[in-house]
């Protein structure tokens, strides 16, 4: 069976500055894959790359049976990749509710399981989403994403910044989405609570992939050499 998303050998460069050399990585319909490394190792440039937001200077990225290098970047979003960017971004001016509709798409996701992942959004219905707190401007963020109903969704540092009453709310929705047969790629700092979604880990080193395993593995000597911990 082929994978959901699979990544051979993309190399990408900002102008003259390459900054991946080789990434390959897959992930499976279902999966959660944890893409790890160190400050500025190409993770948010794979993410740009599979996005189409930046053009892979070679390799491959194929996507739920599509050739991504292919297709225009529009058709590449409409596919079913589901971005949470670094750094929280939703409408201004927008309500909670306008901002999820906004994004909607046909498909299992719809206003009422959003609430139900994230109780907060719905108390903040009317609310402007600029009002919001950081936390929950990070939920709504996620929530617009699966309003997409994404066949992949995309988290880049999710909980990055956040209070750690409120990161442990949105690791636990994250948790409860994987439980749900969501695909996951997701990007964090925070071994610990990735090793509880993760199936699989991508350690990432100057653009190259440099260990692939399990969280379980991502111990001891391997931690401290690739991550720093
Ligand atoms: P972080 O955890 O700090 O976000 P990262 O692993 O996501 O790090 P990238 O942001 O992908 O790393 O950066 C990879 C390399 O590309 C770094 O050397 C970085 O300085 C460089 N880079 C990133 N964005 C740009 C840009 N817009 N212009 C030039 N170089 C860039």
């Amino acid at each position: 069976m082929s994978a959901l998303l699979e990544v051979e050998d993309l190399t990408a460069a900002y102008g003259a500055s390459q900054a991946l050399f080789g990434v390959s990585l897959s992930l499976g319909e279902g999966r959660a894959l944890a893409l790890m490394g160190r400050n500025g190792m190409g993770k948010t440039t794979t993410i740009a790359c599979i996005m189409r937001m930046m053009a892979a200077r070679s390799g491959r990225i194929a996507f739920a049976g599509h050739d991504l290098a292919r297709l225009p970047a529009h058709r590449a979003a409409r596919l079913g990749l589901g971005l949470v960017p670094e750094g929280r971004r939703a409408f201004r001016g927008l309500t909670v509710r306008e901002n999820l509709i906004a994004a909607a798409r046909r498909g299992e996701w719809t206003l009422e399981r959003v609430y139900a992942l994230f109780p907060r959004l719905e108390e903040r219905a009317q609310q402007r989403s600029e009002t919001l707190s950081g936390g929950e401007q990070q939920m709504l963020v996620i929530g617009r994403a699966l309003m997409t109903n994404p066949k992949l969704l995309i988290l880049d540092e999710a909980t990055e910044g956040l209070a750690p009453v409120v990161r442990a709310e949105i690791w636990s929705a994250i948790r409860a989405l994987k439980a749900q047969g969501q695909s996951i790629l997701v990007v964090d700092k925070s071994l610990r609570e990735l090793a509880e979604v993760a199936d699989d880990c991508v350690v990432l080193e100057r653009g190259r992939d440099v260990w692939h395993g399990t969280p379980a593995a991502l111990t001891g000597d391997v931690a401290q050499r690739f991550l720093g911990v």
